[in-house]
């Protein structure tokens, strides 16, 4: 009820503003912050706001990794607010993609700070065409974001931030999801924020059309390998709080799954007959709904290891 009144009272100042701005929805019963350590939690993944949420809680406001979709901001400021005293003072964004990214004017217009690697900045001032037959998210995506909502902190390889006593590290892991991935680390409570560089379980996420590569998301697992001991939490976008083990696991099914589509290449087999072949079978991935399937996969590994020559 708490909740129902302070976004009635957000809807009318928004309104105020941008009169066309559609109702905010109540937030399901779904998007609740849960602890993962002591002073730091996440709102998992729903398919009405977007990735996963981390929310850091310090003496002087809040913290979070990414934001989900805009619509549902509010709605993701009223599940924060519970969790610690003060304003929302830093966003971190994983990486430029509209479940990420799209909440990010909200909190920029409460004073927070915006924080994310030099493309995801670029990326979202670049207006461009969305490509031929793009469903409502990749549409989406591909429209260009206020100047507001977009990074004012950013940086190529790696920054420090120190927020709510704790030293964080923010690591760029180029080309490996898209463009513009970050690792972000909070060592003394040995978690790591690994956004969409590791689909724990399922079927990695290479996103070519927005500069994701095998090669960097193999270095991205390299480097969350190198960084996590066996009681680090990962802290993936797309549902899952993990350890270690798990990127292991998807390091091996990602060299696997290569290894076989190269040598069905080498044999001059089609796309199809790749896929068909069923690489991936016996390598512990499986295909959620809305996520990645093993054919779109497969289809990922098979153009990028073709352009290669
Ligand atoms: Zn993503």
């Amino acid at each position: 009820m708490l909740v129902a009144v302070g976004l009635a009272a957000l809807g009318t100042a928004a309104s105020a503003q941008r009169p066309a701005a559609p109702p905010v929805p109540p937030p399901p019963a779904d998007l609740q912050a849960r602890s993962v350590v002591p002073g730091l939690w996440v709102i998992d993944e729903t398919p009405a706001h977007g990735g996963s949420i981390t929310i850091l809680a310090g003496p002087e406001g809040l913290l979070l990794v990414d934001t989900g979709v805009e619509s549902w901001a509010p709605a993701v400021a009223a599940t924060v607010s519970r969790l610690g005293p003060g304003p929302v003072r830093y966003v971190i964004n994983t990486h430029a993609h509209v479940d990420e990214i799209a909440g990010n004017g909200f909190f920029a217009g409460k004073g927070a700070t915006i924080v994310g690697q030099d493309g995801v900045r670029e990326f979202m001032l670049t207006p461009r065409a969305p490509p031929a037959g793009a469903d409502g998210r990749t549409a989406r995506q591909a429209r260009a974001f206020p100047r507001e909502a977009a990074p004012t902190i950013t940086f190529d390889r790696e920054m420090g931030l120190t927020f709510g006593g704790q030293e964080l590290r923010l690591i760029a892991v180029p080309r490996a999801h898209t463009a513009s991935d970050i690792l972000i680390r909070f060592p003394a409570l040995d978690v790591i924020v690994v956004g969409d560089v590791l689909r724990a379980g399922e079927f990695p996420s290479i996103n070519r059309a927005d500069g994701g590569t095998l090669d960097g998301m193999l270095a991205g697992l390299d480097r969350i390998l190198a960084l996590a001991g066996p009681n680090t939490w990962l802290i993936t976008s797309h549902g899952q709080v993990v350890h270690r083990d798990a990127a292991e696991a998807q390091r091996r099914l990602l060299i696997t799954a290569r290894d076989h589509a190269a040598a069905m290449i080498g044999q001059g087999k089609s796309l199809d007959e790749v896929q068909a072949a069923d690489i991936t079978q016996g390598l512990g991935a499986e295909a959620l709904p809305g996520h990645v399937s093993a054919q779109q996969f497969v289809r990922d590994l098979y153009n990028e290891l073709k352009a290669r020559g």
